[in-house]
């Protein structure tokens, strides 16, 4: 993966078993409309029409026809995803996530989020990307608590990574320093139970 930041990588640990899953697992943190990819991950609306937060700007940098496509897409329901073309990013697709507005925990919220990301990495590998790229979805404006979602999100790579070859790196894009530190720990203590 060539980003062009100076990107925080996660550094693999030891491998252990046959499957050594974590080095296809790389954690950054940047813009993710910034990222050499071939499909990044949008923390998308039910409605697929843009908004703030990570939305607002892979929409900015793909530019006005990726609206256009969306239009053509309908709804998509939370904790189900929708693939379009990358327009002017570097990603060749864009693949749009409905993770859920945080309501206490009660409301699915965990299945819903664990499903957005089963769905997106399933289109991932449809297209045959090889590398994709996640923001921590739900965690901004829907208020998911950072340290649940993240677990969430590293248990269901993990274990899609180990069942499929492709795709064959998935980069977890963290737009805070904070936001980076609790992924970093949290592969760890992955890393270390397996
Ligand atoms: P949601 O509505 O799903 O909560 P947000 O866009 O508000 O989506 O936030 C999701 C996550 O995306 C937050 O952690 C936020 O800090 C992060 N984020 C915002 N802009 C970017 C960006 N350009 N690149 C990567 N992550 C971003």
């Amino acid at each position: 993966m060539g980003g062009r930041h100076a990107l925080s990588r996660w550094v693999a640990g030891y491998a252990r078993g046959v499957e050594r899953w974590n080095e296809r697992i790389e954690l950054v943190r940047g813009d993710i409309t910034t990222l050499e990819v071939d499909a990044i991950v949008n923390a998308a609306n039910p409605a697929l029409s843009g908004g703030g937060g990570v939305d607002g700007a892979i929409h900015r940098a793909a530019g006005p026809e990726l609206l256009a496509e969306c239009r053509t897409l309908g709804r998509c329901p939370t904790g189900e995803a929708r693939i379009t073309r990358g327009y002017r990013l570097a990603a060749k697709h864009v693949i749009h996530a409905v993770g859920p507005v945080w309501r206490g925990g009660a409301s699915g919220e965990a299945e819903l989020l664990a499903s957005a990301y089963r769905h997106s990495l399933r289109l991932a590998c449809e297209v045959s990307a090889r590398s994709v790229a996640f923001p921590a979805i739900s965690t901004g404006v829907y208020g998911y608590p950072i340290e649940l979602a993240t677990q969430i999100a590293v248990r269901e790579v993990v274990s899609f990574v180990r069942a499929h070859p492709v795709p064959e790196k998935v980069v977890l894009c963290c737009f805070s320093e904070r936001d980076r530190a609790v992924y970093e720990r949290t592969l760890q203590s992955i890393d270390a139970g397996t």
